[in-house]
């Protein structure tokens, strides 16, 4: 068998490593010879109350199977002050997993302002706060690997989860740019999409998948896509379940809906050729802002050109 994948000398970041996915993710670079900090600010599913026994026991149970970790109780939205202590503990980062999550749901009529503040503070704030800490030290050394946590409720939308989604989604966004300007500096940023058991989808998912749904299935892809060796930048991995597969979006070959470049444009021409527009039988995936814009230069050509 090849030798196996190490993470000696990387120093980890890992939020929301109290719990959940979290856990498994710490459990398996510290495993692999990474330094941990785990991250944890210890509350409720719903972004309630704080304490310091999720991550303390993670960090106990990592240094029980030999590993090295230390604890932080800090919230992302206070992301420097969890880069702090992975630069006071182990002097640099290497690898940050945005993790850590929290669930208000609702239907969107009864969203309240604080339903959506706190959802976005955890999810989107808490990834730009903690990924911009780490930034300049990743910059500077040449070397990052980043996660954000997206969800197949922000690549879909799902009922009840107007806040939620509109978060995960965002981190989609975040982690396309991250991806174009950490390109430079060897900092790659790829998205996990996951599915699995835990206290945020105990009351979600159907009681027979949740049994099978084990998180530590989830690992070894995050992992994977935090290794020197993977050169992923920009990927969204959908995985759960000892599944994995990447998304991204697609566009329909689309129509011009006008004749000539003189020509105006009205309702009933984008009524006429609504089929063509939705039409995505000759999609093709939507990869870069150039492939995404080229195409109109294509169109205004032929209709300057158009007899
Ligand atoms: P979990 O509740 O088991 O773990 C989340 C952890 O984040 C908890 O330990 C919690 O204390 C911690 N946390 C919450 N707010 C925090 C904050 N402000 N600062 C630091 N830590 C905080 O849930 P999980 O299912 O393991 O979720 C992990 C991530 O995966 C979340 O971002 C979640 O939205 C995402 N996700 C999970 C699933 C799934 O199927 N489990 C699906 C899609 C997305």
């Amino acid at each position: 068998m090849a030798e196996k994948l190490r993470f000696n000398g990387r120093v980890a970041v890992v939020t929301g490593a109290g719990a959940g996915l979290g856990r498994t993710y710490a459990l398996l670079l510290a495993e692999r010879g990474a330094s941990v900090v785990v991250n944890d600010l210890g509350g409720g599913r719903h972004g309630d109350g704080s304490s310091t026994k999720a991550a303390d026991t993670v960090v106990e149970e990592i240094k029980a199977k030999g590993g090295k970790a230390v604890p932080d109780y800090n919230s992302v939205e206070d992301g420097e002050k969890i880069i702090q202590t992975a630069l006071d503990n182990f002097g640099r980062v290497d690898i940050l997993i945005n993790n850590a999550g929290i669930l208000r749901d609702r239907t969107f009529a009864r969203i309240s302002d604080q339903d959506w503040d706190l959802v976005h503070r955890v999810h989107l704030k808490g990834s730009f706060k903690t990924t911009q800490a780490a930034w300049p030290h990743m910059r500077k050394q040449q070397y990052g690997r980043i996660i954000m946590t997206s969800s197949q409720s922000g690549l879909c939308g799902n009922f009840g989860q107007a806040n939620y989604s509109a978060a995960k989604y965002g981190l989609v966004g975040l982690n396309n740019t991250l991806a174009l300007e950490g390109d430079k500096y060897n900092i790659h940023c790829n998205t996990i999409v996951p599915t699995a058991a835990s206290r945020l989808t105990e009351d979600i998912l159907p009681p027979d998948m949740f049994a099978e749904l084990r998180p530590c299935l989830i690992a070894p892809v995050v992992a994977w896509l935090c290794h020197e060796s993977c050169g992923d930048n920009g990927s969204i991995i959908d995985s759960g379940a000892g599944y994995a597969a990447q998304c991204q979006m697609y566009r329909g070959e689309g129509v011009s809906l006008r004749k000539r470049i003189t020509d105006d444009l009205s309702i009933e021409d984008v009524r006429d050729s609504w089929e063509k527009v939705t039409d995505m039988s000759k999609a093709t995936p939507l990869t870069t802002i150039q492939a995404a814009t080229s195409n109109l230069m294509t169109v205004l050509e032929e209709l300057r050109t158009a007899p």
